[in-house]
């Protein structure tokens, strides 16, 4: 699968030890001729072992991964590391520059675009390097989000429901080791596209996030950020360190497919439940308040189902088909 790519990389991916340099993507423009946009890229390499793939920032606006990836890249020492690291802890680039989920290049959403295009603008150049030239030799993908300006979740660490059972099981006891204190199955609405059905349709073992949001972070979301990805990189054998201890065993759930709370209005967003509490079918999670218009009764939108509070629409403004609410419910950990 690996594909000759318009992107270039300052340095040797191969090397020993540890090393840090650009990916070159080239973007002539009105005001730089020649030009390129230029994304940091870290590589660790030690003993024997697996080739480990960490990617940050697919979308702009999630801060828990390219922080974590930044201080990871810094601690690392190859001299304790059974395998390789890579470290792309500012995938999409401009997005971050921008503080915006999708690049303000070419308008693309990152992780809609893989395996991207060779000849296509620069996010679906990029996503065709990632995917022909990082994802190919990688034994691992570890691919970290957020919820971004728009979403707030749970700390949780994340996987897919697989058809390959085998492949399943490894996963789950991979995010249950990362200590996070949710270990979820996510069901995505709209895979088309993403990083993390690329990655899963070739067997790898992938694993994705959801940390926070709401376009910040706190420090409790850091350290769970940092601590599940010490703990993967043990719980992997790849790095001669102990894991660090978890405060409580990590709740394992899901996202059922009636969990998920669309809004059919526009105004101002009440949230009525806080993010992890439990809720039972029938109890209010928000209000919609119509600041438009005075004599108008608030829409109170009900919890479809028993569960937990697993994300919320962030923002103070909500619009019609934004993502009000999704729910959670405790799964089966044998
Ligand atoms: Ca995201």
């Amino acid at each position: 699968m690996s594909e000759n790519s318009r992107v270039s990389c300052t340095i040797d991916l191969d090397a020993a030890g540890k090393h840090a340099g650009y990916l070159n993507v080239p973007w002539s423009r009105d005001d730089s001729a020649w030009g390129a946009i230029r994304i940091p890229i870290h590589v660790v390499r030690g003993g024997d072992g697996p080739t480990m793939l960490f990617t940050a920032a697919n979308h702009g606006d999630e801060y828990e991964g390219p922080i974590a990836l930044l201080k990871l890249a810094r601690k690392l020492d190859p001299a304790r590391l059974k395998g390789r690291v890579i470290l792309l802890p500012t995938m999409d680039h401009p997005a971050v520059q921008a503080g915006t989920r999708v690049s303000p290049i070419d308008g693309i959403n990152m992780n809609r675009c893989f395996p991207g295009r060779r000849d296509g603008t620069p996010t679906l150049m990029m996503a065709h390097y990632v995917y022909h030239q990082l994802v190919a030799p990688a034994d691992i993908v570890v691919d970290l989000h957020s919820g971004g300006k728009t979403l707030d979740f749970v700390p949780s660490v994340v996987m897919h429901e697989l058809d390959d059972t085998a492949l399943m099981e490894r996963t789950k006891t991979a995010i249950l080791a990362m200590g996070a204190p949710l270990a979820l199955v996510l069901k995505e609405l709209d895979t088309a596209g993403m990083l993390d059905s690329a990655v899963e349709e070739l067997g790898k073992l992938f694993v994705t996030t959801e940390l926070g949001g709401g376009g910040s972070t706190t420090p409790e979301r850091i350290a769970i950020t940092e601590r599940g990805l010490h703990n993967l990189l043990c719980h992997l054998g790849m790095l001669d360190e102990a894991p660090q201890a978890v405060p409580s065993p990590p709740r394992f759930a899901y996202t059922p497919e009636d969990g998920f709370v669309v809004s059919d209005d526009a105004g101002l967003f009440e949230p009525l439940v806080e993010l992890g509490a439990p809720v039972e079918a029938g109890q209010p999670l928000g209000c919609v308040h119509f600041f438009e218009e005075i004599d108008r009764e608030p829409r109170t939108y009900m919890a479809p189902r028993d569960g937990f509070l697993y994300a919320r629409h962030f923002p103070g403004l909500i619009k019609r088909g934004d993502c009000l609410a999704v729910l959670g419910a405790d799964r089966d950990q044998g």
